[in-house]
């Protein structure tokens, strides 16, 4: 059994909500951010383990809405109930409106050593329609002031998907490529349901790529950031060499994760369980856990294949096998043969992988297929 796990935090605070957005945000409720500070430390030491904390990632939400003290409660409550590994990455995610000097300081003190940064668009009539607080230049500065500060592990997120062209993503990526991050996450831009956007798509105010298109910007996207230094690692992810996210690789890669907050999902010895999206009830303590399951053996193989099929170098075959006792040709073997028949699904060195960026761009689809 593996004696390593991976923390998140959820913040699930913003200051105003894009209009696009479905995660468990609360606009205007700042007001309950010291209580709900209280009940994530109660939470925390509730929390028994003895396996070594490998990350620890506050996510949202937008958690630079919280005070560097806020921070500093939080991670003395993480340092005191867990043995946390000396080397452990420590990412905040961060709105670039938050990232003055001080506060990047604040955060380098707390050890906090991986910025996250949404920046979602260098053009500003595309931060416009995604109701983004900030312009290209305030994204710009942030970058900037992270590495003043000395943060050297710096990711950003772009979305798209809201009829770029070819010439538009190529500024995009070109200005993502000039700031020298280590990191970019790239997101295609789906409606959700209950967003204002899905308000807007539906009455024809509001038009996204199409289907086509939107697979031609996410080969030019890979293509581009591999010229540039980049690897591809996983679906949306690109990175440096040496920096591809521990944390999030840890969920992709079947690890133990508990996830602390509202909203938060967590995975320790073979049980799934996730706590309440609503803010009232976890500040109260109520109705806490709202969703638990031991996942059966079955359900185990499944889950950790496809998740591994989101990675570059996919299912290491034997070693997945031996993991997880099973032979995952032979359950596999309708599926495989189909998508290997398409060139969707490759088998090499003894890895089962997705066959590049044009089998990565339907990879809903393809995984859909082994759940
Ligand atoms: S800042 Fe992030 S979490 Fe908050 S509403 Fe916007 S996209 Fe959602």
């Amino acid at each position: 059994m593996n004696n390593k796990i991976y923390l998140y935090v959820h913040i699930p605070f913003c200051y105003k909500k894009c209009p696009y957005c479905a995660f468990v945000s609360y606009e205007k409720r700042l007001s309950s951010l010291a209580l709900y500070i209280k009940r994530l430390i109660d939470e925390i030491k509730d929390f028994k383990t003895s396996k070594v904390v490998q990350s620890i990632y506050f996510g949202g939400g937008t958690p630079s809405t919280l005070k560097i003290k806020h921070i500093e409660s939080v991670l003395n409550a993480v340092y005191s109930n867990f043995t946390v590994d000396k080397n452990a990455e420590i990412t905040f995610e961060s709105n670039p409106v938050s990232l003055k000097i001080d506060y990047l300081k604040g955060l380098k003190s707390l050890g906090i050593n991986r910025l996250s940064i949404g920046v979602q668009s260098f053009m500003d009539s595309k931060l416009k329609i995604l109701g983004r607080l900030h312009d290209s230049q305030k994204a710009f500065k942030a970058v900037k002031n992270a590495q003043d500060t000395g943060f050297n592990n710096i990711s950003i997120d772009l979305i798209y998907g809201l009829n770029e062209t070819e010439k538009d993503m190529e500024f995009e990526l070109k200005n993502a490529c000039s700031l020298d991050v280590q990191h970019i996450s790239t997101y295609m831009l789906s409606i959700e349901k209950g967003t204002l956007f899905e308000k807007l798509f539906k009455s024809g105010e509001l038009t996204i790529s199409n289907d086509e298109d939107t697979a031609n910007l996410y080969l030019f996207i890979s293509d581009y950031l591999k010229s540039a230094g980049y690897k591809h690692y996983e679906i949306s992810n690109f990175a440096k060499g040496g920096f591809e996210s521990n944390h999030n690789s840890a969920y992709w890669l079947g690890y133990d994760y508990r996830g602390f907050g509202v909203s938060a999902s967590s995975f320790v010895d073979g049980i799934r369980f996730k706590n309440t999206d609503s803010l009232d009830n976890y500040i109260n303590k109520k109705n806490y856990v709202v969703y638990e399951k031991q996942l059966d053996e079955i359900d185990k193989i499944k889950e950790a294949f496809v998740l591994l099929l989101r990675m570059k170098d996919g299912v290491e075959i034997e070693h997945f096998n031996k993991r997880y006792n099973t032979n995952i040709k032979k359950l596999y073997k309708n599926e495989l043969d189909k998508f290997e028949k398409l060139d969707m699904i490759k088998e090499k060195n003894g890895h089962i992988f997705l066959n590049g960026a044009e089998a990565m761009v339907v990879s809903n689809a393809v995984l859909s297929e082994f759940i």
